[in-house]
């Protein structure tokens, strides 16, 4: 399991370097909407493989002596190659532009010169296409589709008749129809693939930004409460308690009035940092707000709860760090409830927040963890 998730990672990343030139707009501002970046690397795949495919093309009909559609196949990939150019040079509607009557006329010339050779097929791709492409102007699309409906119609209708006309061997005919099959499939999945992995990741980010503090990195409340009820659920399963940590950076307020805000800034990122460390992996931390850092202990007694928050606060305590040529130190104060019984979540954190309340009352800097 483990090691084929490697071998992904191997493989995306090469394929992400062998790729990488589609990425890179040239001429394009470098801080493009991401929906324009998304479109000009699409259709950069869309023209290199039908280029490709071209070339594919112009070999296999010079192989089958059909030397004028041989010329018409490389005329056709050096136009793929010239829509490259115009996205590049950022003209991406032109380019789809030559795109479509390039690929329509193709498929007509073959149509004609072959019959029913599978040319045909590649207007279930070319429809696909039509509305995973990023297209501006609405009625470019709405032309485009009714063409392509109508080509299709027409040509299938004629499509026997023109068969009877053409002097191929019927192995060519054969062949060239597998093959177009088999290329038309692989448009229409590398369309679908594509787009599937690129809302995978989309939602992946987007569920990164939902649930983490941009500050520092940790789960924001929002997650954090998420975090809460999964413990909840398996205390309900399995009856083992869970500890929630409340911590509170002691003095902060003198911190960013004394030093500015970016320093308090700073400060909360190492106290982070600090927290996460002295962490076990199966812990939570997040920041329940400004200052302010709650963790879960899983499978945890109030009394083990209470030793990790001591163990949190001396870590901090005892980790001065420079600024400005100066050694700073803070403290923090915490509080500790346990989850042993069923209770609501706000039972179980106002428990916390209570103990800390009064951790804070008694000078700061130490650890408060009661029961009831
Ligand atoms: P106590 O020991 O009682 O906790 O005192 P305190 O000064 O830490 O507590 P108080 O809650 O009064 O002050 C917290 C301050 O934290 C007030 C607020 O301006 C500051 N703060 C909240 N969020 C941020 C942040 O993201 N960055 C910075 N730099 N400061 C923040
Ligand atoms: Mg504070
Ligand atoms: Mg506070």
């Amino acid at each position: 399991m483990v090691k084929n998730h490697h071998k992904d990672d191997y493989l995306s990343g090469l394929i992400d370097r062998l790729t990488s030139v589609f990425h890179r707009p040239l001429t394009l501002h470098p801080d493009l909407p991401s929906e324009y970046y998304r479109r000009f690397v699409f259709v950069n795949y869309i023209y290199f493989s039908s280029f490709v495919a071209h070339v594919l093309f112009w070999f296999i009909f010079e192989v089958i002596h059909a030397e004028d559609m041989a010329l018409f196949s490389l005329v056709t990939a050096a136009v793929y190659l010239f829509c490259i150019l115009l996205n590049f040079k950022g003209f991406y509607t032109t380019g789809i532009v030559f795109f479509a009557i390039e690929i329509n006329l193709f498929i007509l010339m073959c149509v004609f010169t072959f019959g029913d050779a599978g040319f045909h097929y590649f207007f279930f791709p070319i429809f696909s296409l039509l509305f995973l492409i990023s297209i501006d102007q609405p009625i470019f699309r709405i032309v485009w589709a009714i063409v392509e409906c109508v080509l299709f119609g027409v040509l299938s209708y004629y499509l026997p008749e023109i068969s009877k006309k053409n002097e191929f061997d019927p192995y060519i005919i054969d062949f060239l129809r597998v093959l177009n099959t088999y290329l038309s499939f692989f448009f229409l999945g590398f369309a679908g693939y594509y787009y599937s992995q690129y809302a995978l990741k989309a939602e992946n980010l987007l569920r990164k930004i939902a649930t983490t503090d941009s500050l520092t990195g940790l789960s924001n409340r929002r997650d954090f409460i998420n975090k809460i009820k999964n413990e909840m659920a398996r205390f309900d399963r399995n009856n083992k308690p869970f500890t929630v940590v409340m911590g509170d950076i002691d003095h902060f307020k003198k911190c960013n009035d004394t030093f500015g805000h970016d320093f308090g800034d700073f400060v909360i990122q190492r106290t982070a940092q600090l927290m996460v460390s002295s962490l076990r992996q199966q812990d939570f931390v997040g920041r329940w707000g400004g200052e302010e850092f709650l963790v879960v202990l899983p499978e945890t007694t109030l009394e083990k709860g209470d030793k990790v928050a001591e163990k949190i606060r001396t870590v901090i305590a005892s980790s001065p760090f420079s600024f400005r040529g100066k050694k700073y130190s803070v403290t923090m104060s915490f509080g500790v409830s346990v989850y042993d019984h069923a209770m609501t979540m706000d039972d179980v954190i106002n428990k916390a927040d209570e103990c800390l309340y009064i951790a804070k009352g008694a000078g700061r800097n130490r650890v408060v963890a009661l029961k009831e």
